[in-house]
């Protein structure tokens, strides 16, 4: 790529060592990365990732970065939650450039919050560097409008995997918004039964997208009533963002994406 222009030094803040940065490696396609995730890539000793971090993104990470792999899988509760704060205070008190890169934004269903109050507490010079998250990311590449004036004034990020199942579903089914589920890939039975109790129309379209962003993207388009038996025939496995309400109907003409890996259902 020839580049005539560059990107201002100012665009760019210095990553200290002794500091980490809690980033977001958004959803999946390289592109879509921040500058600033690409900055810290390029510059950090030690990338603390998680397993949804793109190969393709990890590899642009400088030749000598060491490259630690936290675990854990979205839709599975942790135990090494401590582990890795506790990495992240060590490996900056070792003088390091630490970054923790995480799938989609790192504030959003991605503990990027109990993070930055580990390093916080311990003392840390640390920066929050937002990503695309999955629930917004992968329904652009869905061709589904998060919000359209024709169908919605909100939308809600919600999670299928709450601790102690501590959602309130009833409640989701009153607002009448899109929900657009992290985590749900096991549990939507049991979420779209309790929003169809909940007063949503059986027939609400529900589109559910796996590895959203990437040369595997599919889309399924389905119905609350019929959204379980439908995944279970699709063969479809997680990372899967699942998105309920009108919007999914305006998908048709705006589905731009067409990965060339995708099976059917692309
Ligand atoms: N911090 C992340 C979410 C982590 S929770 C973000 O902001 O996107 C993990 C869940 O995110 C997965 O179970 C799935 O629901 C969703 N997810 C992440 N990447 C995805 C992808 N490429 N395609 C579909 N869903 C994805």
């Amino acid at each position: 790529m020839t580049v005539d222009v560059p990107i201002p030094e100012s665009y760019l803040v210095p990553f200290e060592p002794g500091s980490v940065w809690l980033a977001g490696a958004g959803p999946g396609d390289p592109g879509l990365l921040t500058l600033l995730a690409l900055h810290g890539l390029r510059q950090a000793d030690v990338i603390v990732h998680d397993a949804l971090v793109d190969e393709r993104i990890l590899g642009l990470a400088q030749a000598k970065a060491a490259l630690v792999h936290a675990g854990k899988r979205g839709g599975r509760p942790s135990a090494a939650q401590e582990d890795i704060s506790r990495r992240l205070v060590e490996l900056a008190r070792q003088g390091l450039r630490v970054l923790r890169l995480k799938g989609g934004d790192p504030c959003v269903f991605g503990r990027g919050g109990e993070e930055a109050e580990a390093l916080a507490a311990a003392g840390i010079p640390f920066r929050i560097v937002p990503g695309i998250t999955a629930g917004i990311g992968g329904l652009a590449y869905a061709g589904i409008p998060a919000t359209h004036r024709s169908a919605n004034q909100a939308v809600v990020l919600a999670t299928g995997y709450s601790r102690d199942n501590a959602t309130d579903w009833r409640a989701m089914a009153a607002t009448n918004a899109p929900l657009v589920l992290y985590m749900a890939w096991r549990t939507l039975p049991d979420i779209a039964a309790a929003l169809i109790e909940g007063g949503r129309p059986p027939d609400t379209p529900v589109a559910i997208v796996a590895d959203a962003t990437t040369p595997h993207q599919r889309v399924l388009e389905t119905t609350l009533a019929a959204a379980a038996a439908d995944l279970a025939a699709s063969g479809m496995e997680p990372p899967t963002i699942v998105v309920v309400g009108d919007v999914v109907r305006l998908r048709g003409p705006l589905a731009w994406f067409a990965p060339p890996e995708a099976g059917s259902g692309g």
